[in-house]
């Protein structure tokens, strides 16, 4: 008997004596994979692996991580629908890849509401517009003028068509009136070491990349696009504070699995992620670095389905009227 028949018998006898392949209480087996759709030490990446190593003691098994880069995080998102839906691989999608990929790629792998099964929120994060240290701007409205008469060569660097710095940016395009050239990474880690060293002009980023490097003064940060300042940054002045109240966005991060994993498993992982969430250390880190914990009827499956639904509806007019596709 070769292998293949070999697995096939035994799960065939553990079929015929009632045993279920994977249950709430098997699960997980083995290390359980987390796709991140974007490079190491990007926004998704940190949080990632804070939350992995928290559910990793909660599941009993190791959260290993794996960095799946490319086309915005759609690549990865695609990667984890080929996933055998049995819990072992899970991913950190987010407004990108779960909402606004959906008007930007006309076509796209996957249907964000029916290819994934989703887990919960992970968290919500605000976007700040920064820029390299010696942009000559020390203000919003002198960026803004900035840009106006920079426009032809300004650079824009982003995660890759739909992920959120892309689409933050484009927003910001659109309230300020310009379409400036846009530099794609397989992250905004990489984007940020760029913006750091001056290749780049400006970003609009979650303000868990930005923080660290905003209060070493290695860059600077012109507001933050929520209601009020980032307790991260608290120096920050909002947009409204800072004359462009139009310019509000706050993106979030969810953890989903492949479609048909068993709902006794996406509970257990869910349980996971909520303990996770719960635990002091990753409230704290979560905090400093400016992340904000999801409220408790997005914590869950049906929650994160119906939000995601919400999203993808509020996102699909804003890339078309910014008359943005990816094309692929
Ligand atoms: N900040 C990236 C984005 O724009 C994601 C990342 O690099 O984690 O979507």
């Amino acid at each position: 008997m070769n292998r293949r028949h070999l697995v096939t018998a035994i799960a065939a006898t553990a079929l015929a004596a009632g045993i279920a392949p994977a249950t709430a209480q098997t699960f997980p087996a083995r290390p359980v994979v987390m796709i991140i759709p974007f490079a190491a030490g990007g926004p998704t990446d940190v949080v990632g692996r804070i939350v992995a190593e928290a559910m990793s003691k909660n599941l009993g098994q190791t959260v290993v991580i794996e960095n799946v880069a490319g086309a915005g995080g759609t690549t990865g998102s695609t990667r984890l629908t080929g996933a055998q839906p049995d819990g072992h691989t899970i991913m950190i999608g987010h407004t990108g890849t779960n909402a606004a990929s959906v008007a930007l790629y006309p076509n796209l792998r996957y249907n964000p509401l029916t290819d994934f099964a989703p887990i919960g929120l992970v968290n919500t994060n605000a976007i700040l517009l920064v820029a390299k240290k010696d942009l000559p701007a020390s203000n919003l409205s002198e960026f803004a003028a900035w840009l106006k008469a920079n426009e032809r060569s300004a650079n824009n660097a982003h995660a890759g068509i739909g992920s959120v710095s892309h689409t933050t940016c484009l927003l910001l395009h659109a309230i300020i009136g310009v379409k400036p050239q846009s530099v794609p990474y397989r992250g905004t880690g990489p984007a940020m070491n760029d913006l750091v060293g001056g290749q780049v002009d400006y970003m609009c980023d979650q303000v868990v990349n930005v923080a660290p490097q905003v209060r070493a003064g290695t860059i600077k940060a012109f507001a933050v696009a929520q209601a009020n300042r980032n307790g991260a940054l608290p120096d920050v002045p909002t947009t409204t504070e800072a004359g462009l109240p139009n310019y509000q966005v706050v993106v979030w991060n969810a953890m989903l699995a492949p479609k048909g994993t068993p709902a006794p498993i996406v509970a257990r992982l869910n349980e996971a992620l909520r303990a996770a969430l719960a635990d002091a250390n990753v409230r704290t880190r979560l905090a400093d670095l400016g992340a904000d914990l999801p409220a408790e009827n997005l914590a869950t499956p049906d929650g994160l389905r119906a939000f995601m639904e919400a999203e993808i509806a509020k996102w699909t007019p804003v890339i078309r009227a910014a008359g943005v596709t990816a094309g692929n």
